[in-house]
């Protein structure tokens, strides 16, 4: 089920972008040593009290030619829009000013909860400052210091309590699944022509789906599918719809919701940053991914043409070694029909259980073949490993020291335990853990 939602809002230069980095965590992440993948993130996933929540800096969505209260506003909306919680965040260093009226104006017209974070309080002394703040009208001011990272706990204490009850991820047996890629890569049309297969029964299953716009369909094999909107296909028409940083949030928004990310690249084109980006949050939500090459038959191609535009593709995708990749046309339908198989595919996959003595008899083989590494004179002992989840398949494997595990031997590892089960489309977690 998808996670919650923080959106945080305020005046430029309160703080926000400081806050957000620090809620959302420096979860350490293979994609994010990528150099430009950290740069203005503007959306993230954080925890607290073991629950997890996406938050968004909305600051962090600007549109050029605006004048700041315009601005504003429309952070304002796209808070009151996506959020569940809304933290509206001021400075205790500058008091009330104008523009924190306003928003607190704007945002008086939204049931939501709305907390009042009062940023850089970073010593005892000033809380005395931020009474001033009751009279934005949104009840208690919380001190905060984003840059020494105080309060934040009491501030996300209160947040928590805002979120619904977790729904339970019943597995009802539908596939969900979302088309994400840059504007023109054909994901309408794609989608317009999985639908329009006389093969598949589009309906309607009233209760299941959160979102109208989401499509739900049975394939030929009687699969049930739902097919998550994403930006680009529902066209609201507000100003903000059109910047990028908002499409690349209303994607991972999409993506939170999918079991089942199709990445969809235009075959003219390539890979660009955005490509990346969205991939690299898939991966790290352990989504499971179908790489579509769209617009094929614009290619000219001769018998390596497929070999090496998939070369190209997985130079620049290492991390997604895992993921199948289809080459298609929405305008010839060529392979289109091939597409429900190959999701329904990945989700087996997703959800395979591995028994604990074949998963042993792997290990103990790869060990067997490359010996663990060894540190500082001690060498990393693999005890048991056993597989604890599933939607990412996850795997703890017992050890004597977690830090031995370097990162390239979990890689092989992992390498080992994909050649001997079916996970291709599914990033797999292993975690490291000493035995007591
Ligand atoms: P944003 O424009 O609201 O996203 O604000 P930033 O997060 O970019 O922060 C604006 C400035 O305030 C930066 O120079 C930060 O270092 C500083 N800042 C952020 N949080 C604190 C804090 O808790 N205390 C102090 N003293 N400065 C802070
Ligand atoms: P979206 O923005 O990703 O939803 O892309 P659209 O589905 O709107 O497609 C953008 C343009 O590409 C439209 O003019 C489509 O007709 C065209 N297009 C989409 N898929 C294909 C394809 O497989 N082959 C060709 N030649 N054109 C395509």
């Amino acid at each position: 089920m998808a996670n919650p939602t923080i959106a945080i809002v305020g005046r430029p230069n309160v703080g926000k972008s400081t806050l957000f980095n620090r809620i959302a965590g420096e979860r350490i992440s293979i994609v994010e040593d990528t150099p430009g993948v950290t740069r203005d993130r503007i959306y993230a996933v954080g925890e607290w009290l073991g629950r997890e929540f996406n938050i968004i800096d909305t600051g962090g969505i600007e549109l050029s030619d605006e004048p700041f209260m315009e601005q504003i506003r429309y952070q304002a909306e796209i808070a009151m829009d996506e959020a569940d919680v809304i933290i509206l965040v001021a400075s205790g260093r500058e008091g009330v000013t104008d523009a924190d009226e306003l928003i607190a104006r704007l945002l008086h017209r939204t049931e939501k909860p709305i907390l009042l974070a009062v940023n850089k309080v970073d010593n005892p002394e000033m809380r005395a400052d931020i009474y001033d703040f009751y009279s934005l009208g949104l009840g208690e001011p919380y001190p905060v210091s984003g840059s020494h990272g105080l309060g934040l706990g009491d501030l996300l204490d209160e947040a928590v309590k805002h979120f619904k009850d977790e729904a339970e991820d019943v597995d009802d047996g539908i596939i969900r699944f979302s088309l994400i890629g840059r504007p023109n890569v054909g994901k309408s049309s794609l989608i317009n022509a999985i639908l329009g297969e006389e093969r598949v029964i589009v309906s309607d299953i009233a209760g299941t789906t959160r979102d109208a716009v989401d499509t739900a369909f049975t394939s030929e094999s009687g699969q049930p599918f739902v097919m998550i909107d994403t930006a680009g296909m529902r066209k609201r028409g507000k100003v903000y719809e059109s910047t990028e940083k908002y499409s690349v949030m209303r994607a991972m928004r999409a993506i939170d919701r999918s079991d089942i990310v199709l990445m969809v690249l235009n075959a003219e084109e390539g890979i660009r940053e955005y490509d990346k980006r969205i991939a690299g949050f898939a991966h790290e939500a352990g989504k499971g991914i179908l790489i579509v090459v769209n617009k094929w038959d614009l290619i000219e191609k001769d018998t390596n043409t497929m070999k090496e535009f998939e070369t190209k593709v997985r130079e620049e995708f290492k991390y997604l070694d895992y993921a199948p990749m289809i080459f298609v046309s929405a305008v010839t339908k060529q392979r289109l029909s091939q597409l429900p198989e190959m999701i329904e595919s990945i989700s087996m996959n997703q959800n395979l259980r591995v028994s604990s003595s074949v998963l042993n008899d792997v290990i103990m083989d790869a060990v067997a073949i490359n010996p663990t590494p060894t540190d500082k004179g001690t060498r990393l002992k693999i005890f048991y490993a056993t597989q604890v989840g599933v939607k990412p398949p996850t795997f703890v494997i017992f050890v004597n020291e977690e830090e031995l595990m370097h990162f390239s031997y979990k890689r092989f590892l992992e390498n080992q335990i994909r050649r001997a089960f079916p996970f291709e489309g599914t990033p797999i977690h292993i975690i490291p853990r000493r035995r007591k």
